[in-house]
């Protein structure tokens, strides 16, 4: 992590997280696999998340004797990017049984790379008080900022992302609209390739995970665009300029 990495990231250093991701980054990891490590870095990302979620005493009665104790004090929403973030959902609802589930369709114009809305049932009035975007991998940006505007406007008094893995570019746009949003992630890598895929990275989250390969234009290095290699500098040079 460099001295410019936003104070708003935090990258865990659990030796399990690290173990799990590179068998998740490896090509040869089936999807099979890759869910279970997918779900499995969820569930220790999640717990360092939601390390700092206030609580409320409690007065119970264990079989010996009555105590304080301390139970979670906010309602918690999941927000996951579709659609490779759905992968982390059951895992965070193991770790948190009572979270909400909502969602926010927000897909990334593959030339643009720019996030387009195009679903949120999402209520009048918040429901939550914190909310956790999942997504696996935190590349522009872009769809998480559009996401955190959406939930802020809601009315959500706090908002964290928990990727597995970002780019820098995603982490200074995200960090740049929103220095309050946390980011939890196992890994911040080295950059975008020009087609906005994170390297070294994984891969494409959502075709690993659900078994999608459609063939050679699905693959990360394949056939620049010249609109997606243009969005990719541009965003690079703002990295560059700060
Ligand atoms: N989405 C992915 O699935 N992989 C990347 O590297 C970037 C965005």
């Amino acid at each position: 992590m460099s001295s410019r990495t936003p104070h708003s990231v935090h990258v865990s250093r659990h030796p399990l997280v690290a173990h799990k991701l590179s068998i998740l980054r490896d090509r040869t990891t089936e999807p099979k696999k890759f869910r279970e490590l997918v779900r499995e870095l969820t569930w220790l990302l999640g717990y360092e998340a939601m390390a700092d979620l206030a609580t409320r005493p409690e007065r119970i009665e264990t079989p010996l004797e009555p105590m304080d104790a301390e139970r979670l004090e906010p309602r918690v929403g999941l927000v996951p990017i579709l659609r490779a973030g759905l992968g982390m959902v059951d895992a965070m609802l193991e770790l948190l049984p009572t979270s909400e589930v909502w969602h926010i369709g927000l897909y990334r114009d593959e030339r643009t790379l720019k996030p387009v809305e195009y679903y949120n049932k999402l209520p009048d009035a918040a429901t939550v008080q914190v909310c956790l975007i999942l997504d696996p991998m935190l590349a522009t940006g872009g769809s998480a900022a559009a996401t955190v505007d959406i939930l802020k406007q809601w009315g959500a008094a706090r908002v964290k992302q928990v990727s597995l893995i970002a780019a820098p570019e995603g982490v200074a746009t995200l960090a740049g609209a929103h220095p309050d949003v946390d980011i939890h992630v196992a890994a911040l890598d080295s950059h975008l390739n020009e087609r906005g895929y994170i390297v070294p990275g994984l891969g494409d989250a959502g075709d690993r995970q659900f078994g999608t390969f459609a063939g050679p234009s699905s693959e990360p290095g394949h056939g620049p665009d010249d609109e997606t290699a243009e969005v990719v500098r541009r965003l690079q040079g703002d990295l560059g300029s700060d």
